[in-house]
Order: C-alpha cells, then structure tokens, then sequence
C-alpha cells in the first residue's frame, strides 16, 4: 500500500508516525510545501518574545528524522498542486528545483490547514505588516522587531494570537497598540470574562482600540499609519495582522471534493472525504459540533493532532474509529492572566436559540489562608432542564488550566452541573479549598437551577 499526506505540521506528521506504527512495510509519503515539518507553530510568538531562546526547539521532528526513525518519506519544499482522483496520483512540484512530477496513491490524506486572512485593504502589502503562521514568518517578524526595540507595533485583531503576540513584542520592550472591531478581546469568550482580560492588558500599558476598524495602510518617511474607519489613525513600526484564517481548501475544491456549510472540507465521522481513498484532519475540515449539532470549524492543535491518529487508524483498519468532534478547549497566557475555554459561551448559545442559563462564581484559587491565593473566575452556561453543562470560560493568575480540563472533561462526556458538585479533586492548601472553584461552580448552578435564588445578569 502507498499513503501520501498532503501537509506535513500538526495533523500530517501525526497521521504519518502513526501510519508507520500501524504497519510496518507501507510506502509513506508526507509533503510539505514549506522547509520544516513537524515545527511548533503554537510556540511561535514565544521565540518571537525571546521566551524560548533556542531557534531549534521549535523543531519537533526533521525530513531527516522522520526517515531515520520513521522511514517515512518526507519531502519539504514540495508542493502538491492538484489531485486526478479517477487515476489516483497527485502533481507535486519541487519549489527549490521545480521539477513537476506525479506520485499515485492508495489512500491520501489532506491537512494543509489554514491561511491567515488578509483582506484587500490599501496598503496591506507594504514593508512592515506580517501575518504569521509558519516558521519563515516568524524569522521576519523577529528581524524586523529586533531592530526596532522601543519602537511601536500595532497588533490588528485580539484574538489568542493576536494577544500572544501583543504581549511578546511588549516583552521585547516595543509600545504595543491593540486594535480590534468587536466590542471585546477573545471572541470565543462572554464580554464578563473578556472585560477582565481587557483590564488586565490596559494595567500593563498596552493600549488598546475596540469597536475600532482598520482601513487602510500608508508610508511615510517614519514608518507606518495605520487608518481607521472613523478617520483617525496610528503610528506603527511594525503591524502584525492577526484577524483570523480561513481553511485551506484550495486542493480539495479543485479536486471536485463536497465542501461543507461552513466552507471547509466535508468529512464523515471516519474523517473520509466524499472520496471514499481521500481522507482530511485538521484546520481545513469542519465537523458537527456536539453540543449545538451543528458543522463548525476548529483551529487547534490538539484536535488537529488527534483526528491524525484516528485518520491512520481508519486507513489501516478500515473504518472503525469514529471522531466524536471537538468542543473547543482553548488556553491562553495574557500577561499575569489565563484564560481558558471550553463548550459555548452564552453568545453563541442565543445566536443559535439554545435555551441556557449562566452562573459566574468569584473563588480563590487556593486556599485563602495559604499566601498566593488568587481570585479566579468561572462562568459556566447549563441547560435549564437538565443542568446539562454546555460551556465553561475560567480566568485567573493560577489554576486556571486543571479547572478548565475538568470542565472540559464534563462537557465532552455529556456531564450536568450536578457532576461538578461531585467531583472529588485532589486538595491541599497550596493547591485547592475543601470545595474547589469546580464544585462552586456546580452548587450556584444548582441553587439557580432550583430556584432558590434569583440573580441579576
Ligand atoms: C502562531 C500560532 C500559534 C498557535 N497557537 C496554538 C495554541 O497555543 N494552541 C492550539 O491549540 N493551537 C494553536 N495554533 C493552531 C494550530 O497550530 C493549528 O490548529 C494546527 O497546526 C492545525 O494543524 P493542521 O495539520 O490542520 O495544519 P498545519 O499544522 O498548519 O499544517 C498544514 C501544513 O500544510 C502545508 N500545505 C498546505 N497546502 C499544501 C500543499 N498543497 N502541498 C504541500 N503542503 C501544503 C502548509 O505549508 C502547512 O505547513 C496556533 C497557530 C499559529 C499559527
């Protein structure tokens, strides 16, 4: 048998050792149109903020790695340019010799991922404003900030990459605007959690624009002004573009392959394509979100690198491992703060008419009387029939990430609020209270749900 495996990062490089350890004698094939595979794109701000010091540690595996210990074949610099599914070959062209050739397969796998957007503004292509999404941007960005220490960077959108990337550049000691066209920072969380990241970026002197749209870009002879929908501008040594990515379905859409609702590759619970032979993980597909049932896209690393796994299975085993869907765990460091989230927020519950309530609770992180505890927020949104929890959102300086996993953990086996007042966690002073934010959590969500209280949103 003979794989080829489009994309060679997250979900490929997984598919690919997976492959291998499934069976011991099939041809694997992985192609990478860029120089490195298996990198860490989400260290990628950290060795821009000199957090990570060493270049290499990005590089999880190398083309060389993966034949020495993997005898896969891995093939960067080579892009493959469209898919013959009646024949069963792909084109692949070699960008540093640009040698064209066809290479057939048995079964492929598509995870080329997601493009950063950049919209047509004026001036978007000028000296100065980068995307990033491999490790080439990133070595610009870093040359370029690196000789600018002290000088001002305006982040465009404030998401989680975007705030990571905010807060590296100020750590590399540059003045560091935020500008984002919603009403709050990080759109997976409610505006109650947001409001407390937005507090904590301004007290480390970030500044930061909301409701605030870019329009357009200009040069003069200081550097960049950045152009706003309501006429007034920035100054800017360096611009990081960070609005958002669209899957990558350049190859999948020329190949005749169905694409979904939400413009991303169609899959089957097996990740099947509507090729029975062509198989697609990662950010470029989109699947059934099991809490509102309905497809949605998922730009993560941890299901990315999961559906890889259970892509090599189904291909070697026939289809027998089914992806149940991801429902979007995510952290991030914000300076002092974490944030993390699980589920749906109260937001996207109303958007989709999802009858919910929400409780926030305020806990300390640790006992109180143990120095260091810090106050933690939870919000959490449950069924108001069956207390079935359907999302979590926690921030706070410490503890935050075991919270967030239990929460996680809850929601992703279909657990109520009942399940938090019952969980029993590991307690010490320097680590918990006798009743955990957790369990909080679960006994308001439980007075709420049993009308004991009335709250005021
Ligand atoms: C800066 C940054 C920070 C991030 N931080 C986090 C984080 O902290 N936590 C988290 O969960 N997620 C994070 N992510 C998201 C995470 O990296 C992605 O969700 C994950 O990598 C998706 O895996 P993938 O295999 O679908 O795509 P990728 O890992 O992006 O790999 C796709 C690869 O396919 C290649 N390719 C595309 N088309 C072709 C072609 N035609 N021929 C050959 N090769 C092709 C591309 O060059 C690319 O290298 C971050 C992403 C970035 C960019």
């Amino acid at each position: 048998m003979k794989y080829l495996i489009v994309g060679g990062v997250a979900g490929g490089a997984s598919t690919a050792a997976r492959l291998r350890r499934m069976d011991e004698h099939v041809e694997i094939i992985m192609f990478e149109k860029g120089a490195y595979v298996s990198y860490a794109n989400c260290g990628l701000p950290y060795y821009i903020g000199d957090v990570i010091k060493e270049r290499n540690k990005l590089f999880v595996q190398t083309a060389m790695g993966f034949k020495e210990r993997f005898n896969i074949d891995a093939r960067t610099n080579t892009e493959v340019s469209s898919i013959n599914r009646v024949n069963k070959f792909v084109i692949a062209k070699n960008l540093l010799t640009g040698e064209v050739y066809e290479e057939s397969y048995d079964k492929l796998v598509l995870s080329p991922g997601a493009e950063p957007i950049r919209p047509p503004l004026p001036g978007i292509e000028l000296p100065g404003i980068f995307t990033l999404r491999n490790v080439p941007d990133t070595d610009k960005i870093k040359a370029f900030a690196n000789n600018r220490a002290g000088g001002k960077a305006v982040v465009i959108g404030g998401g989680f990459i975007g705030l990571e990337m905010a807060e590296n550049l100020h750590q590399l000691g540059m003045r560091v605007t935020i500008v984002e066209m919603a009403n709050q920072v990080m759109a997976p969380v409610d505006f109650p959690i947001a409001a407390i990241v937005q507090q904590h970026i301004r007290s480390k002197g970030v500044e930061l624009l909301l409701n605030t749209a870019v329009s357009g870009f200009e040069q003069n002879e200081d550097g960049l002004i950045v152009n706003f929908n309501d006429g007034s501008n920035t100054y800017a040594d360096l611009v990081i573009l960070s609005i958002g990515v669209k899957p990558d379905t350049k190859l999948a859409i020329n190949a005749g392959l169905e694409i979904g609702k939400s413009k991303a590759i169609w899959v089957n619970e097996y990740l099947q394509t509507s090729d029975p032979d062509i198989y697609a993980e990662g950010d470029a597909i989109e699947f059934e979100n099991p809490i509102i049932n309905r497809p949605l896209n998922t730009y993560l690393a941890g299901p990315a690198n999961k559906q890889g796994r259970i892509c090599a299975d189904n291909i070697v085993l026939g289809n027998k491992h089914s992806y149940k869907g991801a429902i979007n765990t995510a952290i991030v460091k914000v300076f002092d703060l974490t944030v993390g989230t699980t589920g749906m927020a109260s937001k996207f519950l109303k958007h989709f008419d999802i009858p919910h309530l929400v409780s926030t609770t305020k806990s300390a992180s640790h006992a109180g009387y143990y120095p260091n505890a810090n106050q933690m927020t939870m919000q959490i949104t449950f069924s108001p029939t069956d207390g079935k929890l359907l999302g979590a959102q926690v921030t706070g300086i410490d503890g935050v990430d075991k919270r967030i996993d239990v929460l996680a953990t809850i929601i992703q086996k279909g657990g109520t609020i009942y399940d938090l007042t019952e969980i029993e966690h590991a307690y010490a002073p320097p680590y918990s209270s006798a009743k955990d934010p957790v369990n909080m959590a679960g006994f308001v969500a439980e007075n709420l749900l049993h009308g004991l209280f009335k709250v005021s949103y």
